[in-house]
């Protein structure tokens, strides 16, 4: 649904402070799932994501999106919650901008354990009660996709795992785009799951077999020139095919 062919990225093109933050980059994205895309500080993930959501453009290649226009909710890494507003206040500001959500307000502040917080304002509440908010509004917002830059980057333990089987519950509805440098928590949970290296994709692979049903711990790359099948799966194709 939202494609990338040969996007390259180069920040302040032409100056003495260039850089390339992706380079070629070819990656094909679904209509729904959990996509989790890892890489180390400075690989370029920030870069992708906003690429993908929208909100910058390439500097060569082009970005097909099939979703649409207002596709795309984000959950910043600064989670970008107004200050001078209340939790409530920022909450329903959503609601204002677009009163088509479908979404059910009391259940997603009841279900995300926001009720006592409503009327704080940021800076009076935790890390990880701003990123539940900031959660909340995007799943506000009803788009189809929902990109998180680093959700799990200031939270503790317990919290990071709340928030990553919220974010995996909503995948079953979205299109859910992880970036974060944390592979123990998102690798067994994403169906998908990219490596950004020194700006190139140096791996992407899907947790699903060619029959479409999740096979826990088998992958196969979703490039087509690479492909890596289970033993038993290539054994079956070779019966299949000769
Ligand atoms: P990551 O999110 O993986 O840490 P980024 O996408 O933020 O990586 O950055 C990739 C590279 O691009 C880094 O070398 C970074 O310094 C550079 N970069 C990011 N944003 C800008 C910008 N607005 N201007 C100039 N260089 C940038
Ligand atoms: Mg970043």
């Amino acid at each position: 649904m939202i494609e990338l062919k040969s996007v390259t990225k180069i920040y302040n093109k032409g100056q003495d402070n260039e850089c390339i933050a992706l380079q070629n980059i070819n990656l094909n994205l679904p209509e729904k799932g959990f996509v989790f895309i890892e890489g180390q500080s400075g690989s370029g993930k920030t870069t992708l994501l906003n690429l993908i959501a929208g909100i910058d453009y390439p500097t060569e290649g082009t970005i097909i999106n099939k979703f649409g226009g207002n596709f795309c909710s984000i959950v910043f890494q600064d989670f970008q919650l107004i200050d001078i507003m209340t939790v409530e206040e920022n909450l329903k500001l959503v609601l204002d901008i677009m009163p088509y959500s479908n979404m059910d307000y009391d259940e997603l502040i009841d279900k995300y354990d926001l009720r006592e917080i409503l009327s704080h304002y940021p800076n009076q509440i935790s890390g990880g009660q701003k990123q539940r908010v900031a959660l909340v509004r995007a799943l506000l917002e009803d788009r189809p996709v929902i990109v998180c830059d680093e959700p799990t980057g200031n939270l503790d333990e317990e919290n990071s795992r709340v928030i990553t089987q919220f974010l995996s519950e909503a995948a079953k509805e979205k299109l859910v785009i992880v970036v974060s440098h944390d592979f123990e928590l998102f690798s067994e949970i994403s169906d998908r799951h990219i490596i950004l290296k020194k700006r190139h994709i140096i791996q992407d692979e899907c947790k699903k077999n060619f029959f479409g049903e999740k096979s826990k711990g088998k992958y196969f790359i979703c490039k087509d020139r690479k492909i890596n099948v289970p033993f038993r799966s290539k054994m079956f194709l070779s019966w299949l095919f000769f």
